[in-house]
């Protein structure tokens, strides 16, 4: 089998949050960031009605053929560094998911020359479906095209465009302060022909991601649960999430319980302070709240907490792993084979990559990430199923602390910090935050590398 084929392409569509479609979500890290494009040069959006027509765009049938050829597209670049550095890639889970659908032997043979497919031959098993920008978080590493709460700070730190893969966005503020965005807008899934289009799919697919803005604050995503239920394929569809879980409305706990399986990932990114940091103006009490009564949820879930390992939290990941063993969750991460944690590196934006970090620092960070190793001895009992389990979760740890330092490690993008502290700074003084206390020991190995005058080369545009 080619080594960088992947079943997505031939089986699955996802739509980004202003409605365009494009490869697959991982696909945002790279130039272009996955985008379907027409002979026009238009981007393919899910409010037009050629859902179908998609699958055979130019950028899906070059994906095709140099997988086929065992070459990495340049869409799929994410996946090609994180099977370089050792981690799990999307790809490889992809493969297990749906090997009882589709392999690259069938793959290969119903796929034409110049890449193309006939639908029929290939229906689409998964759709990833994002439904506009709207969410109640800011995280610092997101963005305006991913969170309308963004819209201010973005308009206040970096101005009053930003660029989004088809064009310029600007954010237009009214009398009130509120803003808007202009070309481009994220209430496509407003369209009559989208829901006309997606009538036609639903009963080929089998699994329906769903993110956001936040999925579980949109009307929308719950009129379109009730439609699954009332047409009767509810029964024989998983439904995945990626939630903030800062909010869990009772209509969501009802709708689900008549589906096939509900996986959620909770975004977790550390523990209270270092939560609230990252994902602001989210409360880490209500937020543990949230996480348990969902845990106790009637339901058939299945709940994992996926944490962005970036600069700010890196060195507080023992205290997260901590936390997660010491809360005794029924749910979360809880089947023996899953990992304590699901977490993945940030790609972008590049000045958050942990490989900006400055070499003395990685090295510091490495040795405190082992130093929790022996933490796993003694917080399990001392019978045999107390030392399976430390043996079991010391080794998945250090499984996972060996795969970020491989990546953070495999390149020197120092030259980000300048940028790291300018943007972080900015946003402190916007938000009432202070990155030096929130995170003291990690502010202390930075210190002596941050050097302000060279973080005014960039241009943070809004007096402050
Ligand atoms: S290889 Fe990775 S980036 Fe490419 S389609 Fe598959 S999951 Fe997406």
């Amino acid at each position: 089998m080619s080594k960088t084929w992947c079943p997505l392409p031939w089986m699955s569509q996802a739509i980004r949050s202003n409605g365009d479609l494009r490869v697959c979500c991982q696909a945002n890290t790279a130039e272009g960031r996955g985008i379907l494009y027409k002979e026009s040069g238009e981007a393919y959006n899910g409010a037009d009605g050629n859902l179908t027509e998609a699958r055979n765009a130019n950028l899906m049938c070059s994906i095709r053929k140099d997988m086929i050829a065992g070459q990495w597209p340049s869409a799929c670049v994410r996946c090609q560094r994180e099977e370089e550095a050792g981690l799990v890639s999307r790809r490889s889970y992809e493969i297990t998911n749906w090997e009882s659908q589709i392999d690259f032997d069938q793959a290969k043979l119903g796929t034409q020359e110049d890449g193309k497919i006939d639908a029929d031959d290939f229906p689409v098993r998964a759709m990833d479906i994002r439904f506009g920008n709207k969410c109640n978080l800011k995280c610092r590493m997101c963005s305006p095209m991913d969170s309308n709460s963004w819209y201010e700070d973005h308009y206040n730190l970096f101005g009053a465009t930003y660029q989004e893969a088809s064009g310029e966005v600007r954010l237009v503020p009214n009398e009130k302060g509120r803003f808007s965005t202009t070309p481009i807008r994220y209430d496509w899934y407003e369209s009559e022909t989208f829901w006309r289009d997606l009538d036609n799919l639903i009963p080929q697919v089998k699994y329906i991601q769903t993110v956001g803005g936040e999925p579980f604050l949109i009307d929308q995503y719950y009129d379109f649960l009730e439609r699954m239920i009332d047409k009767g394929y509810a029964g024989d569809t998983t439904l995945e999430s990626n939630s903030n879980l800062t909010v869990l409305p009772d209509r969501a706990l009802d709708l689900w319980k008549h589906f096939k399986r509900i996986r959620i990932g909770a975004s977790i990114d550390g523990v209270g302070k270092v939560n609230d940091y990252i994902r602001h103006p989210s409360k880490w009490h209500l937020l543990e709240k949230n996480l348990h009564r969902l845990d106790k949820a009637e339901g058939p879930f299945e709940l994992w907490f996926t944490s962005t390992i970036q600069v700010a939290n890196i060195l507080h990941f023992p205290e997260l792993v901590k936390w997660k063993l010491e809360s005794e969750f029924q749910r979360f991460n809880n089947r023996r084979e899953r990992p304590i944690l699901t977490p993945h590196v940030l790609h972008r934006p590049l000045f958050f990559n942990i490989r900006i970090l400055p070499l003395e620092v990685k090295s510091k960070i490495a040795a405190h990430l082992y130093s929790l190793l022996p933490w796993f001895d003694s917080y399990f009992s001392n019978d045999a199923e107390g030392k399976r389990k430390a043996a079991f979760y010391s080794a998945n740890y250090k499984e996972m602390v060996d795969s970020f330092i491989s990546y953070m490690n495999k390149e020197d993008w120092s030259h980000e910090l300048p940028k790291f502290w300018a943007v972080t700074q900015g946003l402190d003084k916007l938000r009432g935050e202070s990155f030096s206390e929130t995170f003291p020991e990690l502010f202390s190995m930075l210190e002596p590398h941050l050097n302000s005058k060279e973080s005014e080369r960039y241009k943070i545009v809004r007096t402050l």
